[in-house]
């Protein structure tokens, strides 16, 4: 049976192969050092507290659905309703990380529907003449 250290604490233990080979995580000698070596970075999977960032520097978020955009979950709650399709959640600072609700809007993709919102827009804008 092979002996192997324990990451937490250093203790040696032996643990048969099978389990070995099933474990995800480096093996411990204990079940309170197996809790103290899943907290924080030490473990295997960076998403073990629900949240990762993921290689284009977007924030993921386990969600009862499955892993989403923290961003998207952000703004939903801030919305009180799903997004709708057009619906893209943006970073005022650029930052994706960066998912304060005030750093988020909604842009809308350009697809049907999207002239309507811009004329809309732009009327609001308009030059105060008194003629529209
Ligand atoms: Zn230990």
């Amino acid at each position: 049976m092979p002996e192997v250290r324990c990451p937490v604490d250093g203790t040696r233990f032996h643990i048969p192969p099978s389990h070995l080979a099933r474990l995800k995580t480096e093996p411990t000698c204990s079940p309170e050092c197996r809790a103290e070596h899943m907290r924080g970075a030490n473990h295997w999977n960076y998403s073990a507290d629900g949240r990762y960032t993921d290689s284009d520097g977007y924030v993921r978020v386990r969600t009862p659905d499955g892993w989403d955009y923290e961003h998207r979950v952000v703004m939903r709650k801030r919305l009180h309703r799903a997004l709708r399709p057009n619906e893209l959640v943006k970073h005022r600072n650029g930052k994706r990380a960066d998912n304060r609700p005030s750093n988020l809007y909604i842009a809308k993709q350009r697809q049907a529907g999207a002239a309507v919102q811009t004329s809309a827009a732009r009327v609001r804008k308009g030059p105060k003449t008194g003629h529209i």
